[in-house]
């Protein structure tokens, strides 16, 4: 098998709902950023599919899904949809049994909600963790956390994040991690970094939170497809490694992590892919090669077992357990990986 790195953007607004661009900027800036593809995911709307932007423009692909919003319940992007009339209406549970009816999936948006009342958000944690379309999650929702973190009363805060978000971030939050390890023990759940961009210009100032190319340059998903399923069906392909969590998400404004490998290699020479699944079995090895130096930390079930600056980290699974690879850079979060899961 050969496997390709693809990178993307999760999780993008245009002017199909509440985004400042249209999709042709955004494929723009995503050339301009060194994208593969783009998640555009309007809220309750599959306008850009439905008028044709879909598919490959000059080296960029545009998948089109949707985030669906109901109002006062929390928001899920359904991907591999062809439809979502009336969805915003109902129950979040009856969207989704439709989502799969249709032979789509979805990834929840922000999993723990947001309360701003000055800025009109009111979003309740995820709770439906159990419902057949959930395949995976926003582990770190860039521009989300972001507007969480600011506080009128800490406005300079705010700024010079904005200025110079790579070395303020301090990535998924905590409590995303944790209950991602924790549901890891019982079933496979992908985690993407989502840049939830909308591009909003800031009243008189000129300046836009955060612009398309700059958000495209920050975080970012690599996906890893076989060579020849790509061939066959890209849409398809990019679809599938997003439900099945093929690949890791990376801070990339910190420094480029194109070219980072990662895999779980059993005694007979089966190698597993991020995000699968495999009985234990001793003397696998677990492996992840870096293109630069970063703080590695190879974790079993939300456990550090090992850590080591350096390229590369080896480690040998003892018994079964969900196990994954976090990095950072000069104690900032660079890379997060999807796991492998042992059972
Ligand atoms: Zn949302
Ligand atoms: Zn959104």
């Amino acid at each position: 098998m050969v496997w390709q790195e693809h990178i993307g953007a999760l999780h993008v607004h245009s002017r199909y709902s509440d985004g400042s661009g249209t999709v042709e900027e955004i494929l723009r800036a995503a050339r301009q950023a060194g994208l593969d593809h783009v998640v555009l995911t309007d809220h309750d709307s599959l306008a850009a599919a439905r008028e044709g932007w879909g598919g490959e423009r000059s080296g960029v692909r545009l998948m089109v899904g949707v985030e669906i919003t109901p109002r006062g319940q929390a928001h899920v992007l359904a991907l591999r949809v062809d439809h979502c009339e009336g969805y915003a209406a109902r129950h979040n549970a009856r969207a989704l049994d439709e989502v799969v009816a249709q032979g789509g999936y979805a990834l929840v948006a922000h999993p723990l909600g947001k309360n701003k009342p000055l800025l009109g958000i009111r979003q309740p944690p995820w709770y439906n963790w159990s419902h057949p379309a959930i395949r995976g999650l926003e582990l770190w929702s860039y521009t989300h956390d972001w507007v969480d973190g600011v506080a009128w009363w800490r406005l300079p805060e705010a700024y010079s994040f904005w200025r110079h978000p790579e070395s303020k971030v301090r990535g998924p939050y905590p409590g995303v991690l944790s209950m991602w390890d924790e549901m890891g023990r019982s079933r496979r759940l992908a985690g993407w970094g989502g840049v939830d961009c909308h591009a909003k210009p800031v009243p008189l100032t000129g300046w836009k939170v955060f612009g398309y190319e700059r958000m495209f340059r920050f975080l970012r998903n690599h996906l890893f497809i076989e060579e020849t399923e790509y061939r066959r069906d890209p849409d398809a392909a990019i679809w599938s490694a997003l439900a099945e969590g093929r690949g890791f998400l990376a801070h990339d404004a910190l420094a480029d992590s194109t070219g980072a490998r990662c895999g779980c290699l059993f005694d007979d020479g089966r190698l597993l892919q991020m995000g699968e699944e495999a009985p234990f079995a001793h003397g696998a090895v677990m492996t992840l090669s870096l293109p630069e130096e970063g703080e590695i930390r190879w974790l079993q079930d939300g456990r550090c077992r090992l850590c080591a600056r350096g390229r590369a980290l080896h480690g040998e699974p003892a018994g079964p357990g969900v196990y994954r690879f976090e990095v950072l850079r000069r104690g900032r979060p660079w890379l997060f990986t999807n796991p492998f899961y042992l059972r």
